[in-house]
């Protein structure tokens, strides 16, 4: 039997109830698999900020560095806004990024036929839309120096941020993609500006050096602009794409809308090889339903199934979550986010408890 550490951030609002669905449905599969799980739960985000007074306590981010993988539902709430920003819940992601050096965030936009008309846009568009986005998150222009508000000689204020890669850098983002698309179709596209930035210069000559290296992969580049573009106008060109933080900040969340459905979505955040990663679903701690029994688990449970593929190579159990979900959406259990005529309403528990037939 197979033996797995996994620390559990269940955060605030909604996250509770979404991980207890997870944990569960992630013990049923290690029954089925011979896999077994020991999770250790930590405080993060508000419960830390109630609890300690900061949103990342050493003693968590010790419990995370010491697992196998940190599966993080969400953080934040209303309760807490009005902290100044060096105490807000949102600066414990922060942390838990620069502690662990999560440089690499994975975000699969994948259309499921079930939830083909919660998209925005027309079904002969989404229909087969299948896209991971490969963003760098360690670097670039949210964290390159010189950065802040200055007043100049003359008095007028000037604000600087400024975008800066390393070779080493590109590099190593550029490894994760090359090495997600040989997962997926083979298919790359980079995203950077290169015809205005320097900056985006040597990220497109690194990358295409790189691609030496991995002939099995077609590479490809665009300008943000035009991905932005292409994004909505023919999805389905992409497979992997690559960019750096600012533009895959935006692409993500842009590709994330084909889909329609906020619930639905997990991300993954990797470092370098044997550092524990983190499993999280894009979206927030959704406040106004928390405790309400409304969630929509889903976006957790696909977390998980990312979790056992890319933080513990376990793709036949990933493989059996992800059918989970797919068989109890063609069975029509939909939560309140993802409702359409005719099919079950269910709450969160119920969508557990669907999963959990389901496997
Ligand atoms: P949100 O994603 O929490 O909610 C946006 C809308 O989507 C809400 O109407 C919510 O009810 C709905 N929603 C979100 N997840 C859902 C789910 N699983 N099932 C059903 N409906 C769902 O974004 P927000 O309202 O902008 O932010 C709320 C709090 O979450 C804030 O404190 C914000 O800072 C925080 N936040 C945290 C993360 C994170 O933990 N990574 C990410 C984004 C926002």
């Amino acid at each position: 039997m197979t033996n797995y550490q996994i620390t559990l951030l269940p955060g605030d609002g909604i996250g509770p109830e979404i991980l207890d669905v997870a944990v569960a449905v992630l013990n049923r599969v290690g029954e089925k698999l011979a896999l077994q799980f020991e999770f250790k739960t930590a405080l993060m985000g508000g419960a830390a900020i109630d609890a300690t007074g900061v949103p990342l306590p050493d003693e968590t981010l010790e419990i995370c560095r010491n697992s196998d993988a940190v599966l993080l539902a969400a953080i934040g709430g209303y309760k807490w806004d009005t902290l100044p920003n060096s105490l807000r819940p949102e600066r414990g992601l922060l942390g838990l990024r620069a502690g662990l050096g999560l440089f690499a965030n994975l975000r699969p936009a994948s259309i499921l036929p079930q939830l083909i008309d919660a998209s925005s846009l027309k079904r002969e568009v989404v229909e087969g839309v299948d896209i991971m986005v490969v963003r760098e998150l360690t670097g670039g222009i949210y964290f390159g120096q010189p950065r802040g508000i200055f007043e100049t000689e003359t008095g007028e204020k000037r604000g600087v941020n400024t975008m800066v890669y390393s070779e080493s850098e590109v590099e190593r983002i550029g490894r994760v993609a090359f090495e997600a698309a040989r997962k997926r179709s083979g298919r790359l596209c980079s995203v950077d500006k290169s015809n205005v930035l320097e900056v985006s210069q040597l990220w497109r000559d690194r990358i295409t050096q790189l691609s030496a290296e991995y002939p099995d992969v077609e590479l490809s580049h665009l300008y943000v602009d035009n991905a932005a573009m292409q994004l909505l106008r023919a999805p389905k060109q992409f497979d992997t794409i690559v960019t750096g933080n600012l533009f895959g900040d935006i692409l993500s969340d842009a590709a994330a809308m084909l889909t329609g459905s906020i619930g639905m979505l997990p991300s993954a955040s990797l470092g370098v090889a044997g550092t524990p990663g983190v499993f999280e679903p894009v979206h927030g701690s959704a406040p106004d339903i928390a405790g309400q029994d409304k969630a929509n688990p889903i976006a957790q449970v696909l977390s998980a199934a990312m979790m056992l593929r890319y933080g513990l190579n376990e793709p036949t159990a990933a493989d059996c979550l992800e059918q989970a979900v797919q068989t109890v959406l063609d069975a029509g259990y939909r939560t309140g986010d993802i409702m359409s005529v005719g099919m079950k309403p269910v709450g969160c528990q119920a969508m557990g408890e669907a999963l959990l037939a389901a496997l």
